[in-house]
């Protein structure tokens, strides 16, 4: 069965770890079901997330990392560094690194990098408003997938994709249940296309201001597994929420 997750990406936020902790042990008394739930905190609070959340059955993982392993890479995180420190978890390619000059290539590169340090990616793609008014945004989102994933099928055992229609991260704005739906949909035939059952079982997650209102009816179509969520991230009894808006699936 697929896996179902919901992820919140906390973004440059909170500004002071005492407010981090304070978010973190919300979650934790929320007493999520295992395995529903992860937190994405920036960097400097990922060890307070591990100690915090230990035993609480809520992974933690990071918002990016570096295409390189080790090196003069100055200023960058290492996928290795964050799997050794418990991480499980990685964003890579969101469209907020994207508009800051990332290439699908670079996305590429730290998805594998990803991988092969036995983190799990979470692989954003989605159209920018003037896409989805050209009527390409299928085309676009899938050329994202495509140029991202390599050829070999293993790539899908560590892979969620996150559909993200950028006109809708932090905008108040959804993509309708419908439109998200059959996005996730194509994602799903196009990896399956490329690499059969492997690819028909990967996660696949809308993201685009979801909050605990519209999570029942979005999380709620058959080829959306979960979300990842930002905004709605940062109010603990807001996530809880939409972890529990998951159906249950047999
Ligand atoms: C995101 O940061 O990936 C995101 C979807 O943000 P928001 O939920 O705030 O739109």
């Amino acid at each position: 069965m697929r896996r179902q997750l919901i992820a919140g990406n906390w973004k440059l936020n909170p500004v002071a770890a005492r407010d981090a902790a304070g978010l973190l042990r919300a979650i934790r008394a929320a007493g999520l079901s295992r395995g529903a739930a992860a937190v994405l905190p920036p960097f400097p609070y990922l060890i307070l997330a591990r100690e915090m959340l230990a035993g609480s059955g809520v992974a933690f993982g990071a918002q990016d990392c570096s295409p390189h392993s080790q090196g003069a890479h100055t200023g960058e995180v290492g996928a290795g560094q964050l799997a050794d420190l418990g991480c499980s978890l990685v964003v890579v390619g969101h469209s907020e690194r994207r508009a800051a000059g990332e290439t699908d290539a670079l996305v590429a590169a730290k998805l594998r990098s990803a991988q092969v340090a036995g983190l799990t990616a979470i692989l954003c793609i989605g159209e920018a408003r003037a896409a989805r008014e050209a009527g390409s945004a299928q085309e676009h989102t899938l050329g994202q997938l495509s140029e991202a994933v390599n050829d070999e099928a293993s790539t899908c055992s560590q892979l969620i994709v996150a559909y993200e229609p950028v006109w809708a991260i932090g905008t108040g704005l959804n993509a309708t249940p419908a439109d998200a739906q059959a996005m996730c949909a194509a994602i799903r035939a196009a990896l399956t296309e490329r690499f059969g059952a492997p690819g028909r079982d990967v996660t696949v997650q809308y993201g685009g201001s979801v909050n605990e209102k519209n999570a029942p009816e979005l999380l709620a179509q058959p080829d959306i597994d979960g979300a990842l969520v930002g905004g709605a991230s940062l109010r603990a009894e807001s996530f809880a929420a939409i972890v529990r808006a998951l159906p249950r699936r047999v």
